[in-house]
C-alpha cells in the first residue's frame, strides 16, 4: 500500500472505533485539502526533516509525507498507534512516531542533530506551553508552522499598540520573525472547537537573542505586562530603575503595550549591563 492507496481519515477513524478525546485537546483535520494547504505553507521540501507534534489520526502527517520529507511524530494518545503504523508502512518508513508527551520530549534528540521544521496542528490545552518551550529552549526549529485558536494567533502576532500585545508577542517576535498566515473556520474540524483558529508560521530570526538577554526578557516583560496600564517606572520598580529604562531610550512614564520589540530588547540590555556593573 502507498499513502494514495490509504482509506479517507473518517473510514479509518470508524475502522479503529476512535473518538475525539476532549481532555487531549482532540479536534481533527480529515480534510486533506486543508492539511495539503498547511504543508505547502511550512515550506517543506524532501530533504527536510520534519517533527510534527500531535499526529492524532494522522490527517496533517499524510500531507507532510507526500512532501517526501522524513516525519518524526509526537503523539500522547496511545489509542493512534494502529492508525499510525498502517500510515508509516504506506509510507515506507519515512515515519517514525514516538509515544510521549511533548512537553518532556527533547527536540535535539528527535531531529537527530540535523536541522528540523516545527509543524502541528497544536492541542489548544498546551499550545502555548510548547510554543514557549520551542522559542526559549536550547534547540532551534528551521521553522514553525502552528495551528492556534484564533486569538492565540493573533496575541503571537500582534503589534506594539495593538490591544492582543503583549508578553507573548515580544518573546515571539524577539525570537522569530512571526506571520499569521492561514484563517481555518471552526467547522474545518471534527468536532468543531469553540472558537476559529489560525496558522502561525514562525521564521527563527538571525539575531535571535543568547540564553542570558532572552532570561533578561522574560523576566523583564513578566514584570512590565504582569501590571497591564501601569507606567514602566512603577511595574518595572524592583526590577529596574529609572536610569535602566531611559539607559534604553524609553520613557519611564511610557506603558508596556507601546514598547515594541526593539525597545524591550534594548532594555534587556541596559538591564543585563547595570546588573554587569552593580547597578
Ligand atoms: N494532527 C491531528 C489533526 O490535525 O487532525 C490532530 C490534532 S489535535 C488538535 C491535537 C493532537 O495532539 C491530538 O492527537 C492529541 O492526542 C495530541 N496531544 C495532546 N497533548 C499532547 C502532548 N502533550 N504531547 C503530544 N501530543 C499531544
Amino acid at each position: 500500500m502507498t499513502l494514495a492507496d490509504l482509506p479517507p481519515l473518517r473510514e479509518s477513524l470508524a475502522t479503529h472505533g476512535l473518538l475525539a478525546r476532549k481532555s487531549f485537546g482532540q479536534h481533527f483535520l480529515l480534510d486533506l485539502n486543508i492539511t495539503r494547504k498547511i504543508a505547502r505553507l511550512a515550506e517543506v521540501g524532501e530533504s527536510d526533516r520534519v517533527i510534527e507534534v500531535g499526529p492524532g489520526p494522522g490527517g496533517l502527517t499524510r500531507a507532510l509525507l507526500e512532501t517526501g520529507a522524513p516525519v518524526t511524530a509526537v503523539e500522547k494518545d496511545e489509542r493512534f498507534r494502529p492508525l499510525l503504523e498502517e500510515l508509516g508502512a504506506a509510507a515506507s518508513g519515512a515515519l517514525d512516531v514516538v509515544f510521549a508527551d511533548a512537553l518532556k520530549v527533547d527536540e535535539r534528540e528527535l531531529a537527530r542533530g540535523a536541522p528540523a521544521h516545527l509543524v502541528s496542528n497544536l492541542p489548544y490545552n498546551v499550545g502555548t506551553a510548547l510554543l514557549i518551550k520551542w522559542l526559549t529552549g536550547p534547540w532551534t526549529p528551521a521553522s514553525l508552522t502552528l495551528m492556534f485558536q484564533k486569538e492565540v494567533a493573533e496575541r503571537i502576532t500582534a503589534k506594539a499598540g495593538d490591544d492582543a500585545y503583549g508578553r507573548l508577542a515580544v518573546i515571539a517576535q524577539a525570537t522569530c520573525e512571526a506571520r499569521l498566515v492561514m484563517d481555518v473556520p471552526a467547522r474545518a474540524f471534527t468536532p468543531p472547537p469553540k472558537v476559529d483558529s489560525a496558522v502561525v508560521r514562525l521564521t527563527p530570526r538571525a539575531d535571535r537573542p543568547e540564553p542570558r538577554r532572552l532570561d533578561a526578557l522574560q523576566k523583564l516583560t513578566a514584570a512590565a505586562f504582569g501590571q497591564r496600564r501601569k507606567m514602566l517606572r512603577a511595574s518595572l520598580k524592583g526590577l529596574a530603575g529609572e536610569p535602566v529604562i531611559t539607559a534604553a531610550g524609553l520613557d519611564p512614564q511610557a506603558r508596556a503595550e507601546t514598547v515594541d520589540i526593539e525597545g524591550f530588547l534594548r532594555l534587556a540590555d541596559a538591564w543585563l549591563a547595570a546588573r554587569a556593573q552593580g547597578g
